[in-house]
């Protein structure tokens, strides 16, 4: 079925429901919004970095619901103190500025006097929320009713380096600065604390404001400057300025100085109608840059403002031609800028990023021009997504930053259509590592979707702003939900799309349209029901992969495809056929589940591909594809790269990177890791690092696969995992020393192999927010392990060395619990290992207490025990005091450069395990219990104190109950290796270490932490 004539058919049905949806939903939707009218009058000491204000607002009750309270916010005091909801927001995101700032770099709101009508009423703080307060009204205010509420308020400005209100020295970000009304609306009071991640929802009204600051201030604003000719012509004198130093490539000396304030103040006054929010600027050191537009549709007149200071002179050269030119993309797609001037602050207040307010912006600092023009586009977007319709931005992100993503996207795709994925980093298409010059900048989104879903990480697009991930506020709202408007563009046609769009805001501007009035938008301007669209792309994680299993040509040469819906999500898809790698056909399916046939008109064909243009978010595009000649019809080409690449669905891609690793026995190993690793999880991955030992002339090297599983229930992700590991391990030398015995002795080199098979069992979490992980991990170490026997050959009367090998497998399940929060966090490992021999059970929890930023002791608490063992058993799978060295490690866990080597540097390398203690020593090793206490304390330049404490059963310690040792650690290049060195210890240590001569060097004990390293982790932070 060819869907693209369906639409045409539609047409007329579109105008028709239409004139219908217009008629209809004007009489029968009980629809009302509140009205708010403010006038303040604001004064700037820049001196103590406060405002004191005085505010009298207008407020009209258009609900039929009698008012006896109005809940007001007072977000000032989200920066009061590290209890509020930003504070603790922040902290959950791992930003502890708030939580550890000094009193004077915090701010608040206070001075209050709420009057309503003249009279004093009573008020008060929300219980849980100290930015949210209730003003009681002296008398019920019913429908149409209005009443006139005044308080002076006073604001301490905060630094600005926590969130969008703040001041950097005197540079001031004045934002959600004044005493506001919450919305009322049909739901009832949306009353809510001020979040950095989660923005806004407010009445539209009028604004005017007084501000009063000193003279040589550039004050930059939401609103019209209202008969002020003395203030245009300080603005025109910067302009002209402003445009000299372009022209001249000149710039201001001490650019970045701020220069001392005047005694005299001046007041500007703005007015602003139809607006749901007031922003203002002020710096003395701004440039700025003015030029008009005329809007495509009214011919109005607009004004563009840009405001920037020294340090990004150069990149603000063309700001004003982004803030025109995406004006005129919005007003063209959207409809028409309803207000007379659009602004641009560059301000420092949030690193990369921008901030949207009603006819103004402010954008922090930036790498390059393209990001610029991109971010003030996406900026100056949001007067309409978030300005002119004032959806419930912290409940329905996805309706501002989403569609406004949404025009940004298109935005670069008609701007840039060239510009490539290696841009990201800085860099052009001559960087060709990971093939990110082969990618289009506008798959940035894509990339960041797929990251969450191809790891079942993701969450629904109509997912409430406080209730999504860090990671998936961005890859969700800003990346998921443009992708998939893209997707429904193509499908519905770019035409039909924009015809919708401009309806829906026509419609539902200076209102608060919800999620449903879009929806119903949408599917009258499609013709079709769009229940696919809201089920599985909006309110569902639903996944997709539809996959070309067969081809088959038909005598009359059309094509009978089989189509398989993997993922059971029914959306419509396209299939498309290439030749010579040209699009030259299109067949449009509406979707199934299961599998069907999908027909394809006579025509020669080289291969096809569901969705030819990559706009379908398909989870695994790999199986997209099928030529229709040949036997492997699937077959791709194998792709050898260099270090990863980007995932390229038209190939088999193996990437390599050259290893050099090493150890004692088998010396310098050069090698090869090959491996599958990408941007995104796969299903399958792996890794083989196969190695030749220059000393023991030996392969050597390990490997490791991985299977993905997604279960519906219970658990997020289930990793069957194999690890394989092949090393020597130790010589044995009877050259010299046994000479005796015969010429059959020699030299040995013992190896050990070891086979991991596990499976990683990661629980769902209720609330993907939670910081706490839980998860089990099942698996077995079988380990064979060379050993050597001297036996008396009866035959010859010689004695013989012979190599045999011994099976030291154990079974081992590990219960974790994790806690990752920046202030204590906190983990609980509990594990049993077992073979048919012996069992054992063990512990280890491990704590951090927090003291100051960045400072934490930690506590670390080890406790273990046997539960059964043949005698032999439990002393070779003991437990020991010691951190483990090489020859301790009885699983070979880790990798240790000389496991054996019981001389200088050999067993100097340790490992975290039982005990943990530093101090090398012989005592405490037991055959049936443990415990041990391990604290350290905070972090000074790399060194850290440390005490361990232990206990064992009697009969392994001397004469002492507990043994203890101190000392000091010093972590170099960010815990990737750490040194300890014990400077205090118990009598018996000290006395066994006496006995054997050690000497103070041979004390020094060192070791890797390579789980520090985390590539995946870098990947995602890096991206938002
Ligand atoms: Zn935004």
């Amino acid at each position: 079925m060819k869907l693209i004539n369906q639409i045409k058919v539609h047409q007329l049905i579109i105008w028709f429901s239409f004139l219908f949806f217009q008629l209809k939903s004007q009489d029968s939707i009980s629809y009302f919004q509140q009205e708010v009218n403010y006038n303040i009058d604001v004064q700037l000491n820049d001196v103590a970095h406060t405002l004191h204000a005085f505010e009298k607002i207008q407020y009209i009750n258009n609900s039929h619901t009698t008012l006896n309270f109005i809940y007001f916010h007072l977000w000032p005091n989200a920066y009061k103190n590290n209890q509020t909801a930003l504070a603790k927001q922040l902290l959950k995101q791992r930003n502890t500025t708030l939580y550890y700032s000094k009193p004077e770099e915090r701010g608040y709101i206070d001075s209050l006097n709420f009057k309503i009508n003249g009279k004093p009423v009573k008020w008060e703080y929300d219980k849980d929320h100290i930015d949210i307060c209730k003003v009681y009204l002296n008398e019920p205010l019913n429908y149409k009713d209005t009443i006139i509420i005044t308080t002076p308020f006073f604001v301490k400005i905060p630094d600005a380096k926590f969130s969008r209100l703040g001041h950097t020295n005197q540079a001031y970000f004045i934002t959600q600065w004044y005493p506001k009304p919450a919305v009322f609306d049909s739901e009832g009071w949306h009353a809510m604390p001020y979040l950095d991640q989660g923005e806004f929802y407010s009445e539209f009204g009028s604004f005017d404001v007084k501000i009063t600051l000193p003279k040589n201030y550039v004050l930059a604003s939401t609103g019209d400057r209202i008969d002020e000719d003395d203030e245009d012509e300080f603005l025109n004198n910067k302009v002209i300025e402003t445009i000299n130093h372009l022209e001249n490539n000149t710039r201001k000396r001490d650019g970045m100085q701020f220069p001392a304030s005047s005694s005299q103040t001046k007041t500007i006054q703005f007015r602003q109608y139809r607006v749901h929010d007031f922003a203002w600027f002020a710096d003395k050191r701004f440039y700025v840059l003015h030029d008009q537009i005329q809007l495509p549709n009214t011919k109005r007149i607009v004004d563009t403002w840009a405001y920037f200071t020294d340090k990004n002179f150069d990149l603000w050269k063309e700001s004003i031609t982004y803030l025109n030119e995406s004006t005129l993309f919005y007003s063209f797609l959207n409809g028409d800028y309803p207000y007379n001037h659009v602004s641009a602050v560059d301000g420092t207040i949030m690193a990369g990023g921008g901030m949207e307010y009603p006819n103004i912006t402010v954008i922090g600092d930036l790498n390059n021009a393209f990001d610029l023009d991109v971010t003030i586009a996406h900026e100056v977007g949001h007067n309409w997504y978030y300005g002119i319709l004032g959806s419930n931005e912290r409940k329905y992100p996805a309706m501002d930053e989403g569609l406004n993503s949404f025009y940004e996207l298109r935005y670069i795709k008609a701007k840039y259509p060239y510009k490539k994925l290696s841009d990201y980093l800085g860099r052009d298409s001559t960087f060709k590592l990971f093939g990110l010059n082969t990618i289009p900048y506008w798959k940035d989104k894509e990339t960041a979707y797929f990251i969450s879903a191809k790891e079942r990480s993701d969450q629904p697009i109509n997912t409430a702003s406080e209730d999504l991930t860090q990671f998936n506020y961005g890859s969700i709202i800003y990346s998921k939900t443009p992708i998939v408007f893209d997707y429904l563009m193509e499908y519905m046609g770019e035409s039909n799309l924009d015809k919708a769009m401009q309806f829906y805001y026509e419609r539902y501007k200076f209102k608060h349209p919800k999620p449903n009035d879009l929806a119903t938008t949408l599917s009258y301007f499609s013709g079709i029901d769009l229940k696919w669209f809201l089920n599985n792309l909006i309110l569902s994680d639903k996944k997709i992969d539809y996959k070309l299993s067969k081809v088959k040509r038909q005598k009359d040469g059309s094509y009978k495809l089989i189509v398989k819906n993997k993922q059971n999500t029914v959306i419509p898809f396209n299939v498309t056929a290439f030749k010579n790698n040209k699009m030259i056909g299109q067949v449009w399916n509406n979707g199934f589940e299961g599998k069907d046939t999908v027909a394809f008109p006579i025509a020669d064909v080289d291969y096809f591909k569901i969705d030819g243009r990559d706009l379908m978010p398909d989870i695994n595009r790999n199986n997209n594809f099928i030529k229709t000649n040949g036997i492997f019809k699937k077959s791709k080409p194998i792709k050898l790269k260099f270090l990863a690449q980007y995932d390229d669905a038209k190939h088999c891609q193996i990437s390599y990177i050259p290893l050099l690793g090493g150890n004692y026995y088998n010396g310098i190993m050069p090698g090869v890791l090959l491996h599958n690793y990408s941007f995104f999880e796969k299903k399958f991955e792996y890794k083989l690092a196969p190695m030749f030992g220059l000393k023991s002339k030996t392969l050597a090297g390990s490997g490791q696969v991985n299977y993905h599983i997604y279960p519906k229930n219970l658990f997020q992700s289930i990793e069957l995992q194999s690890n394989l590991k092949l090393y020597n391990y130790d010589e044995v030398d009877f050259g010299n020393t046994n000479k005796l015995y015969g010429t059959d002795f020699k030299t040995f080199d013992l190896t050990y192999y070891k086979f991991t098979p596990s499976a990683q069992l990661t629980f769902k979490k209720k609330k993907q927010t939670n910081p706490t992980n839980h998860s089990i991990n099942i698996g077995s170490n079988i380990l064979f392990i060379d050993s050597v026997r001297i036996e008396n050959d009866l035959n010859s009367s010689y004695y013989k060395a012979n190599l045999y090998t011994i099976n030291n497998s154990v079974n081992r399940i590990i219960y974790l619990i994790e806690n990752n929060r920046i202030i204590n966090p906190f983990n609980l490992e509990l594990t049993v290992q077992q073979n048919a021999h012996m069992a054992k059970a063990f512990a280890v929890f491990k704590y951090k207490l927090n003291v100051a930023k960045n400072k934490d002791f930690g506590v670390r608490v080890f406790a273990g025990t046997f539960l059964y063992g043949k005698d032999w058993a439990k002393e070779y799978y003991r437990f020991r005091m010691r951190a483990h060295n090489g020859s301790d490690d009885y699983l070979f866990e880790s990798n240790f450069l000389a496991r054996n080597l019981n001389s200088n540097f050999g067993n100097t390398q340790i490992n975290e395990a039982d005990g943990y203690f530093k101090v090398p020593t012989p005592l405490g090793q037991s055959n049936s219990w443990m415990a041990a206490v391990n604290l350290t304390s905070p972090n000074f330049y790399g060194f850290e104190g440390f005490l361990d404490l232990g206990t064992t059963n009697p009969g392994y310690l001397f004469n002492d109950k507990i043994l203890y040792n101190a000392g000091v650690s010093l972590h170099l290049f960010k815990g990737f290796i750490s040194v300890h060195y014990p400077l205090l210890y118990s009598k018996d240590i000290k006395t066994v270490m006496e006995l054997n001569s050690i000497q103070a060097i041979e004390k020094l004990r060192w070791s890797f932490n390579l789980h520090k390293l985390n590539p995946k982790k870098f990947i995602k932070n890096s991206l938002f």
